[in-house]
């Protein structure tokens, strides 16, 4: 059955262990802008958001790709890249709704989450468990962006009540 990693963002403490767990595993370098996932930081309200590959019903980034680089498996359900097909036309980057395709700008070639063959690093490393991975639940990524933009403004009211 196909597994995805899920994302409870209260449990984010934003410590940044997983872009470096997925950047040394990958690249064997502890660099963030290698990393297959992304923690975004809102300094205002003092929120992290963890940006991960999937879950996408339809992969926007296997649609845009001009020349069927980009393909998702039919097993695991997860995309990944023919590099002898990819033409580092960057739509795919463009497309990914999460934020989390990179051209690393070094090698010249296209990153992207592989869920590290079924043991995801960043799951193991966290802390605080809030990376999940496992079968995938009902909700969809529209489901999760509501989920964060609704997290982001019960914080933002919060954090503007601390204030008065
Ligand atoms: S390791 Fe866990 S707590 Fe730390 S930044 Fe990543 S998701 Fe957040
Ligand atoms: S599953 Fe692996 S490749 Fe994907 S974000 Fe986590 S550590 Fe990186």
């Amino acid at each position: 059955m196909p597994q995805q990693l899920t994302v409870d963002y209260t449990k984010c403490t934003g410590c940044r262990l997983c872009e470096l767990a997925c950047s040394a595993h990958h690249e064997n370098k502890f660099q963030p802008s290698l990393a297959r996932l992304k923690i975004v930081r809102y300094d205002d309200i003092g929120v992290d958001i963890p940006n991960v590959c999937g879950p996408c019903e339809e992969a926007p980034c296997v649609d845009v790709c001009p020349t069927y680089a980009m393909r998702r498996d039919p097993i695991t359900d997860m995309t990944y890249v023919d590099y002898d097909k990819c033409i580092l036309c960057k739509s795919c980057v463009g497309a990914c709704v999460n934020g989390v395709i990179r051209l690393d700008t070094e090698s010249m070639r296209i990153i992207k989450c592989d869920h590290c063959d079924g043991d995801p690093e960043c799951v193991k490393i966290c802390p605080t468990g809030a990376i999940q991975f496992g079968p995938p639940a009902r909700s969809t990524v529209v489901d999760r962006h509501d989920k964060a933009e609704t997290y982001l403004a019960e914080m933002t009211r919060t954090a503007s009540e601390g204030e008065s």
